[in-house]
């Protein structure tokens, strides 16, 4: 039974398993499973250092020998394409096509939006997967824009300090293996915690 303190997770265990039903019926309608929509998904948010096997297992928290199966049935299918990695020919790339981008479409379509929980509850949320990933020593897979690493230059364009490339306006936007926060904001969402 969970004590008081631990009822938090009552409540992420019945919004995953509806989240998780939710998408099994509408994979179901394009005819995917939901693990194939989740790597589906996982590929239009990426960015150019997190779209391969590896960041995708890392991300789904699963082996890389168990989405193998998946990534051979949606390269099959025309939704995802795998090319050779420019610097080094041992890594693949990943990522969606036309067709994949119109299954996944298709597929968010069918399950219904959240209704808006507000700031301060997606802060709540925000803190606890922070602190797990800590805990677990997982990576945080945050948005570029909000990583230590990401710098603004004075005109305009984005930096990243850690790979010492330009990063585009839209690549800012997209989550990455690599992202830290820095020590302030970690605070700070730690903090909200309570
Ligand atoms: S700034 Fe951070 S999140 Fe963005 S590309 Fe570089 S390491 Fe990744």
């Amino acid at each position: 039974m969970w004590g008081m303190k631990n009822r938090a997770h009552i409540w992420l265990e019945r919004l995953s398993s509806l989240r998780l039903s939710l998408l099994r019926q509408a994979a179901t309608k394009v005819g995917l499973q939901a693990i194939h929509v989740e790597i589906l998904e996982y590929l239009e948010k990426s960015n150019k250092y997190s779209n391969t096997g590896q960041a995708l297992s890392e991300f789904l928290g699963v082996t890389k020998g168990s989405i193998s199966q998946s990534l051979k049935l949606l390269e099959e299918k025309e939704l995802i394409l795998r090319e050779p990695c420019a610097n080094d020919k041992r890594y693949s790339r990943l990522s969606l096509t036309k067709k994949g981008l119109d299954a996944l479409s298709k597929v968010q379509k069918e399950i219904p939006d959240l209704p808006d929980m507000g700031d301060q509850i997606e802060q709540s949320f925000r803190a606890v997967l922070l602190s797990w990933q800590t805990k677990n020593k997982m990576r945080t897979f945050g948005l570029c824009i909000t990583c230590k690493y990401n710098e603004q230059l004075e005109n305009g364009k984005f930096l990243c300090r850690l790979t010492e490339e330009y990063l585009t306006r839209p690549d800012t936007q997209k989550i990455c293996r690599e992202h830290e926060f820095e020590a302030t904001s970690l605070k700070k969402i730690k903090l909200s915690l309570g």
